[in-house]
């Protein structure tokens, strides 16, 4: 966690320019006017609220949120909410930008948002982090709604948590919303692939580019950082597929096993003691251990900024499946790519999430529910068409994936913007 937190303070300004370095050069190759640069630059909406919340100790606790709405051209704002001490605003725009990309990717009709409160929700008893979610929605109420801007789950936050969202909402509405926010519990209008969809998603797209550059597909090993819902989701799923998945880790510690690790044990053993670590019969393996160790796909799956200059020399595998948000900064992109590792870019590796987001969206607003295949086999057409619109993108010879989804999403939003009559 340290680590992690020294991270991102250090490499704050990395992750400016990660998102806005790619901007830049689509910027430079594609012959962007200086207006469409400071369109897509500059955030529509960015909220920072403070708000007392009364806690079971009795004291009252001032908390800070924030929610940024990057760009709302192709439809209403959408991103996930996070709880993490760390979160600022700057870091808010940053990840709503990667959203507004991440929807235009997929061509789903939904522009770009983030947003969250700066806490430990890992320090919290229940009763306070509900407070402490209804807190920030009596906040920010005004600024969300199905057609205004839609929250989600993101770090820390899940649907439990939207539950509450949901409820909070629907009292100061007094009437039924479900369509305000997606990741809901089914029982209030979400969707159960929710739960894994950013992994299926994920693995989708891998497979494809293991495809494309001519690796075969069972055996191969994999190294996981991070074993929240996406890092967890995404290990079972290519366990299951005969994958090797020879490391995990969390914020406590990690695991490591050549051999392939039993990710179904490795689950019953982090819900008994609450962390990978210590599970029997792997070696430890640190967080930085993690992100080096010998293997065919390494999937950042944790938080921003984790391989950077300093150890992005040390990167092993040959794919990088970018499934946190902005877990390289420019430099490490920089060289993972002059060292020929394909990286499949987060706006393209975990957008599965807000795909089935939308179809959630969708369903309540129409009041159905969709049969589990069909949520599959749309999310699957989904990432198939945004994986080949993307490689359709890429000029002869090597695919920089980052550079193409870049591309692609900026021409969809200015022609969103276009036809508004904005450019
Ligand atoms: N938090 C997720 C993301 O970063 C999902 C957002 C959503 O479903 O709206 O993509």
């Amino acid at each position: 966690m340290n680590r992690n937190h020294e991270r991102l303070h250090r490499d704050e300004k990395d992750l400016r320019s990660l998102a806005m370095t790619e901007l830049q050069n689509i910027y430079a190759g594609l012959g962007l006017t200086r207006e469409e640069l400071d369109l897509l630059s500059l955030p529509r909406r960015s909220f920072t609220v403070s708000f007392p919340v009364k806690m079971t100790s009795g004291r009252t606790q001032m908390y800070t949120g924030y929610r940024v709405q990057h760009n709302d051209a192709r439809g209403p704002a959408k991103g996930g909410i996070r709880f993490h001490h760390e979160l600022d605003e700057e870091h808010a725009t940053e990840l709503a930008l990667l959203m507004a990309l991440k929807c235009a990717v997929v061509n789903i009709p939904f522009g770009g948002a983030k947003g969250g409160v700066a806490v430990n929700p890992l320090e919290l008893s229940r009763i306070d982090l509900e407070n402490v979610t209804r807190g920030y929605i009596r906040a920010i109420a005004d600024h969300i709604g199905p057609f205004k801007d839609i929250p989600a789950p993101d770090v820390y936050t899940d649907e439990q948590i939207m539950a509450w969202i949901l409820d909070e909402y629907e009292r100061i509405k007094r009437e039924h919303v479900p369509a305000v926010v997606t990741g809901k519990p089914p029982e209030l209008g979400g969707i159960a692939v929710r739960r894994y969809s950013t992994a299926l998603g994920g693995v989708h797209v891998l497979e494809q580019a293991l495809k494309e550059r001519g690796m075969a597909g069972s055996g191969l090993r994999v190294a996981v950082q991070g074993f929240g819902n996406v890092g967890e989701h995404t290990a079972r799923i290519l366990h299951e597929r005969g994958y090797r998945v020879v490391a995990v880790s969390d914020v406590n510690g990690g695991i490591q096993d050549p051999a392939g690790l039993d990710i179904p044990a490795v689950r019953k053993h982090r819900d008994a003691a609450g962390s990978v670590a210590g599970y029997a019969g792997a070696r430890a393996i640190t967080n930085a251990g993690l992100l080096a160790a010998e293997c065919d796909v390494l999937i950042p799956a944790a938080l921003s900024n984790q391989v950077d200059k300093s150890n992005a020399r040390e990167v092993k595998a040959t794919v990088v499946l970018e499934m946190a948000n902005a877990p390289l900064t420019a430099e490490a992109d920089e060289i993972l790519f002059h060292r020929d590792v394909t990286v499949i870019p987060d706006i393209l590796a975990n957008a599965g999430g807000v795909v089935v987001s939308y179809f959630e969206w969708s369903q309540n607003l129409s009041n159905d529910t969709w049969p589990e295949d069909k949520v599959l086999a749309r999310l699957a057409l989904t990432m198939a068409a945004a994986y080949a619109d993307v490689l359709a993108l890429c000029s002869n010879g090597r695919c920089r994936m980052r550079q193409a989804a870049y591309e692609l999403a900026v021409k969809r939003i200015l022609q969103a913007e276009r036809l508004r009559g904005n450019l």
